[in-house]
């Protein structure tokens, strides 16, 4: 009998209903469902006791790591904003049946002060830390630049690129040979879209910024790596990252004519962390259903 999935098949046309839901949006509230990899991810020790913290760990992509590092075997902190304690909780309890700790962690990354006391909160609780995933992010879509306020641009900036430039510095220091940095920048970050000019702008600053540390970091046996995804299904597209009357049409345009899932994403981030990717440093590893890469 033959174990292959077709990658067309593996999930639906999303066909998702139009949907509103308040900044920073959950994952409980999403129609259709996310798969976050909850059935089907199986780990066979690939992060056997790494300590790992990702942000935006609650829902979507972050969260859909969450689970796949711990049943590969890693302790996982998720930092993650207030309002979505509710999708924290259900990550907490599935890393937990995993068998691994899970810490959460509530916290607003926009100022260097919280990226540096979630940090070293991160690190008293797993007791070190040997893999960072920045992986938090906002995305607002909107349609004209003469309709972008600088309390966009500057929230955008902040949370996109800032925080993960201040998560970064606050982490190398705790950092040893073997461990590794992983930044979720995105397809836009070199196949930009008309309606997410200063979003484009972060993802393309945060590939840069990733490819550059890298460089600078290998010396000291810290591999630093990207994941670029395209259309995944996902609270913050339906928040505010897309024009509503798109989100029926979300992802039908790429290659594999569907949108992907968080479940999707999880295994690139798993092999980026893990021993098997000694000599990947520097590479923006792009999940996208078939759409240009560079
Ligand atoms: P998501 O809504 O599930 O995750 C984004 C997370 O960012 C939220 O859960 C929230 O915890 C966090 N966040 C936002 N603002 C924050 C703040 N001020 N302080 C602390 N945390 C904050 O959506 P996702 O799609 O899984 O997003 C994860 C990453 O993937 C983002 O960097 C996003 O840009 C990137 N990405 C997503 C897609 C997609 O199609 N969904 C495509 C390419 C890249
Ligand atoms: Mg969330």
């Amino acid at each position: 009998m033959s174990h292959l999935i077709d990658p067309r098949s593996r999930y639906a046309r999303l066909d998702a209903p139009e949907q509103d839901q308040d900044f920073p949006g959950l994952d409980a509230e999403l129609q259709p469902k996310a798969d976050l990899g909850e059935e089907s991810y199986r780990g066979s020790g690939r992060l056997e006791g790494l300590r790992a913290l990702i942000t935006g760990g609650d829902s979507g992509i972050g969260a859909a790591t969450a689970i796949a590092y711990a049943r590969e075997g890693a302790d996982v902190a998720i930092a993650h904003l207030p309002e979505e304690q509710r999708d924290a909780d259900r990550i907490v309890a599935l890393v937990e049946e995993a068998g691994r700790r899970a810490v959460s962690l509530p916290v607003d990354l926009t100022t260097r002060e919280a990226c540096d006391e979630l940090v070293e909160q991160a690190v008293a609780e797993l007791g070190g830390l040997d893999v960072l995933v920045s992986n938090a992010g906002k995305q607002v879509s909107v349609p004209d630049i003469t309709e972008i306020t600088d309390e966009q641009f500057d929230l955008t900036m902040r949370t996109n690129v800032y925080a993960m430039f201040w998560l970064c510095r606050a982490a190398v220091p705790h950092l040893q040979p073997g461990s590794s940095i992983i930044i979720t920048t995105s397809v836009q970050a070199y196949s930009p879209s008309d309606h997410l000019l200063d979003y484009a702008t972060t993802k393309a600053a945060e590939n840069g910024f990733g490819k550059a540390l890298a460089k600078q970091l290998a010396p000291k046996g810290i591999r630093v790596n990207l994941v670029a995804p395209g259309p995944i299904w996902t609270p913050l597209q339906v928040v505010e990252g897309q024009p509503k009357e798109k989100l029926p049409m979300f992802g039908d345009k790429q290659p594999l004519a569907r949108a992907g899932h968080p479940a999707e994403l999880a295994p690139a981030y798993v092999f980026l962390a893990s021993q098997e990717a000694s000599y990947v440093v520097g590479e923006t590893l792009n999940v996208n259903g078939g759409a240009d890469s560079p």
